[in-house]
């Protein structure tokens, strides 16, 4: 009865600290650092515009999500509201996106993130992996040499979620501009905040330069809005346009609609507590150096090390398992608050007392 391609999918397996909220669990004991949200909670201005709109929930919201698109063109120069795609999260963006190609092959590097081939298998379409290099570096000739006549789209995290690894815009651009222009480029920039490069700046210009290139972005990270879920991307009008069809016709909700425009509006703010986590970022670097582990340098609010996360659960921090990433007895940590950061620090060091 059911479709065959569904049979390997299996349900989300949350991080442990999910499953705890889920069971009304004590948490408190430790740092929280599965999932690669923002340590603070969202910014004043989009907690207040949310509470402005509680008594209104009755009411459905504006379905075309109209003042977000226009925030967000006016955030990206040279972009127009209908060249900004909406969605519940940018997991609904790359999904809508996706939908729009006749079915054959997804290509994308490996390990990334684990929506990908689920994406694929629930189109119908080939998830084609390309392993990243040794150094955990993604391989634009391996993903090139991948492309067939029958691949619709690759799909490029950059940076790269679990790895942490990017490309610079140069390479980005290089890379668009070696596709075939009958493949898209679902470019997945949840991390771009975090990107301490100076050169990579602009990136939604791609979308311009280049018909056939999507830019996603969330507001599940850097703005610290995981809980509302929306998402946006910028294509070229046609992307744009066709996305739009096959979009759920009010799948952004009231809160999430205001609350991603108050945020993206004071998104100075935004930059400055990317800034810190930049900072700290580098500081849990030099922590895991001088502690003799290995770590993949990281452009995103996370890092790769090696050490195991029964290791950092004994010292009171819940880190995402790297078996589940692809990176067998390692760990992918969130960058945290200063204090999170100190017991990661702690943990590795072996200077803490273990949790009971
Ligand atoms: C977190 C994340 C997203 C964002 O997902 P949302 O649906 O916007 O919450 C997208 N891509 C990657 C690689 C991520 O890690």
């Amino acid at each position: 009865m059911f479709r065959a391609e569904l049979d390997p999918l299996k349900p989300y397996v949350p991080p442990k600290t999910w499953r705890m909220a889920a069971e009304g669990k004590d948490e408190d004991r430790y740092a929280k650092l599965t999932s690669n949200e923002l340590a603070f909670g969202p910014l004043p201005e989009a907690e207040a515009a949310v509470c402005e709109v509680l008594s209104r929930l009755n009411r459905y919201p504006d379905s075309h999500v109209s003042r977000l698109r226009q925030v967000v063109a006016e955030a990206n120069p040279g972009s127009a509201p209908s060249n900004v795609l909406v969605g519940n999260g940018s997991s609904e963006v790359l999904f809508n996106v996706l939908q729009l190609f006749p079915a054959g092959e997804v290509v994308f590097p490996w390990p990334s993130f684990s929506l990908y081939p689920a994406m694929c298998a629930i189109l119908g379409m080939k998830a084609r992996q390309v392993p990243l290099r040794s150094s955990g570096d993604l391989d634009t000739e391996a993903l090139l040499a991948a492309v067939t006549s029958e691949t619709r789209a690759v799909i490029l995290c950059n940076p790269n979620n679990p790895s942490g690894t990017y490309l610079t815009l140069e390479q980005v651009r290089e890379f668009a501009g070696a596709l075939p222009d009958n493949v898209a480029l679902l470019l997945d920039e949840a991390y771009v905040e975090f990107i301490d490069d100076p050169s990579y700046r602009g990136s939604h210009a791609l979308a311009f330069e280049f018909d056939n290139v999507l830019v996603a972005r969330t507001f599940s990270k850097a703005h610290g809005l995981a809980g509302l879920r929306v998402g946006y991307g910028i294509a070229s009008g046609g992307i744009a346009d066709y996305a739009e069809r096959v979009r759920f016709p009010v799948s952004v909700n009231l809160a999430g609609q205001v609350a991603a425009t108050a945020s993206m509006l004071a998104r100075e703010k935004v930059a400055e507590r990317a800034r810190f986590v930049i900072g700290e970022r580098a500081r849990l670097q030099r922590s895991f150096g001088e502690a003799g582990l290995e770590y993949i340098p990281s452009q995103g609010n996370f890092i790769m090390v090696g050490f195991t996360a029964p290791d950092f659960e004994r010292s009171g921090v819940l880190v995402r398992e790297g078996e589940a990433l692809g990176y067998p007895g390692w760990s992918r940590v969130t960058v945290g608050n200063r204090g999170e950061n100190d017991r990661v620090a702690a943990a590795v060091s072996g200077r803490t007392e273990a949790v009971s």
